[in-house]
């Protein structure tokens, strides 16, 4: 996986780490405080140096994100840590490095569960913690990258973040490592530090000599090892493109996501957690179309009080200012960890209580969240958003009780913003078909085709063997999605949508013809939607619809897509098509509003051998 952009070539660094290796071993009663002893010392030196590496740190990039080791600290801090391993070691007679595993993997558990990569990535950190603290018990530290003198690509099986941010950018110019991925800290502070980066490549550290010549590509997730001159020369020139191509994006970040005739779409970002607030804007996010607001309990395995949402949504608000944020109540339920929500185990759990249904029924939790979302829209501008809306009366008690949070802060005194909107996720079939009721109770409309989907074709979202009819453009979608939006304007409310399908290049003009007011999507999709935004034409869009409509099959409108957009938009079609947006053209005119050269490599990119172009994620060795 690509995990941070930008190409390198240089040669490689192999840092010799693998797993620390211990043996399982039952000690004896007469050794428990021993051992007890020897991990609270391995935590103090852990501790110890994670607080100097902190203290090290000064370049601004970084700084910005301390809390990543700010949250190691705490994690090594928590009392909970070092009393539960030594309850293991007194009860369970497990050696201290044993019990330590057993501890961190308790730890983990509670985000192994998660769809959201972005949590699942968490217990990444835990392992790199974990390591850290056996190293130390195995009396070393971790081998540290402070003599590394070359310009060097880094070849590990894993790095923790700490490390990452302590590199040298002039000597590690890039890095692989064997674990990771894309969401993990490391790959955040590698984005942050614009140090490319490829993670997850599984045998990189099997395949790759110290010494070997390597060519990274961040973008696509691909390492070549010992290049030809062919390829390495093909690969400078791709690096000089990048460059242009990732400068002209940016230069867009101000520029209107509007196409050539001027129909304007408001771009913004899908958020999990509260840091990734701070960068959206960076990619030209023009605010927060979905903060899944679920994780926050999910992160911190209980449901949060008032004062500690009102902290964490005002800081979201603050940070996205003066653009608005939509605050999704929570979501929970289903297979966003049950345990933590107090839901009991359902047979059906994605039919069952979850969401907003569990939110009527616990209207005192569901209320202290109102409450703090109130008291947050004083300082930016915010809206609510409901979610698993599937008719008119539970969209009118969930109003019913926020009318009461709204009278609860104004007796308290406590300054809130009075007109703040309220929307609803469309993403239950039957509040779908009755669009034209809803949209006369609310202000906006965010569809959420990943549920919407799964509901109407009867399959479970998180299930593989009946992923094959996850069909986006199967009719009955494309017939809900024209309802919904036309309905939604016929009653003069805007109509977004935050599911995945928002975010995928192939769906971007079917969305376009539709007509949708807003697309919400991951920050790092923005660039390479608005590009493609602003190189296409609405009335194409819209033809392109109506044929689509007049189609029986999903699999059919898959290919009449396909066919239309190489086509009509034959530069774009490889990015779109392939996934790939390093590889954008340009046909808008009048591009020289981005300054620069046009970047189109799609000419460059036919002479690149198959294996680099078709599915080349991995490693290439010795092309
Ligand atoms: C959706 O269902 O499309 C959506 C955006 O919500 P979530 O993925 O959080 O269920
Ligand atoms: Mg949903």
């Amino acid at each position: 996986m690509g995990a941070s952009h930008g190409i390198a070539e240089g040669k490689a660094y192999l840092l010799a780490r693998k797993k620390t290796k211990f043996s399982k071993r039952y000690v004896a009663q007469e050794h428990v405080d021993k051992e007890i002893r020897r991990v609270q010392e391995a935590l103090e030196k852990s501790k110890a140096d994670l607080r100097k590496i902190k203290e090290t740190l000064t370049h601004e990039d970084v700084h910005e994100h301390l809390f990543i080791l700010d949250s190691h600290l705490m994690i090594l801090e928590d009392p909970m840590l070092v009393d539960s391993v030594s309850e293991i070691i007194t009860l369970e007679r497990k050696n201290a490095e044993w019990a330590l595993l057993t501890a961190f993997d308790n730890l983990k558990r509670v985000f192994n569960g998660s769809e959201n990569e972005y949590l699942r990535e968490r217990k990444s950190d835990f392992d790199y913690l974990c390591n850290w603290i056996l190293k130390h018990l195995a009396g070393r530290g971790e081998e540290s990258l402070q003599h590394i003198n070359d310009k060097v690509v880094l070849v590990s099986h894993y790095l923790s973040p700490a490390e990452t941010a302590q590199m040298d950018r002039e000597k590690v110019i890039g890095f692989v490592t064997d674990l990771g991925g894309k969401t993990s800290h490391t790959a955040i502070l590698a984005r942050a530090m614009k140090i490319p980066a490829v993670v997850g490549a599984e045998k990189a550290t099997q395949e790759i000599n110290a010494g070997d010549r390597i060519i990274l590509d961040g973008i696509e997730g691909l390492v070549v090892v010992n290049p030809t001159r062919e390829t390495l020369d093909h690969y400078r020139n791709r690096k000089v493109q990048y460059g242009n191509l990732e400068r002209d994006l940016l230069k867009a970040r101000d520029l209107p996501a509007e196409t050539l005739e001027g129909k304007r779409i408001q771009l913004t970002a899908n958020i999990e957690m509260v840091e990734e607030a701070n960068s959206v804007l960076e990619y030209g996010a023009e605010g927060i179309g979905l903060y899944r607001t679920e994780f926050l309990c999910l992160s911190q395995g209980r449901i949060p009080c008032e004062e500690e949402h009102f902290q964490v949504y005002r800081s979201v608000v603050e940070r996205v200012a003066p653009y608005p944020v939509n605050i999704r109540t929570f979501d929970f339920g289903s297979d966003k960890s049950p345990d933590i929500a107090s839901l009991r185990q359902e047979r059906n759990p994605a039919l069952g209580l979850r969401s907003i249904r569990y939110c009527l029924r616990e209207p005192e939790i569901f209320k202290d969240q109102l409450r703090a979302i109130l008291r947050a829209s004083h300082y930016g501008k915010l809206r609510i958003l409901f979610p698993m809306v599937s008719g008119l009366s539970e969209l009118e008690k969930a109003k019913a009780i926020y009318e009461e949070a709204k009278e609860e802060v104004r007796e308290k005194g406590q300054p809130y913003d009075p007109n703040v909107e309220i929307g609803i996720m469309v993403e239950v079939p039957s509040a779908a078909l009755i669009a034209d009721v809803l949209a006369k109770e609310v202000d906006f409309f965010s569809v959420g085709t990943n549920d919407l989907i799964q509901y109407c074709m009867a399959i479970d979202r998180v299930n593989k063997e009946v992923a094959y009819l996850y069909e986006p453009l199967h009719p009955s979608i494309l017939r809900i999605l024209k309802f919904v939006v036309e309905a939604g304007h016929a009653a003069g409310i805007r109509v977004g949508m935050c599911g995945e399908m928002a975010s995928d290049l192939r769906y971007l003009f079917v969305l376009l013809g539709f007509g949708f007011d807003q697309l919400s999507m991951v920050s790092s999709m923005i660039p390479w939607v608005k590009r493609i935004i602003r190189s296409s034409r609405h009335e194409e869009a819209k033809s392109l619809v109506e044929m689509l409509l007049a189609t029986k099959h999903g699999k059919e409108n898959e290919m009449t897509l396909s066919t239309w957009i190489q086509e009509k938009y034959p530069d774009l079609s490889d990015a779109v098509l392939c996934g790939y947006p390093g590889s954008l053209g340009s046909s808008r005119k009048g591009i020289s509003d981005y300054s620069g050269e046009p970047s189109d490599d799609l000419h460059e990119r036919k002479a690149v051998p198959a294996c680099f172009r078709v599915r080349s994620k991995g490693l290439c060795k010795g092309d």
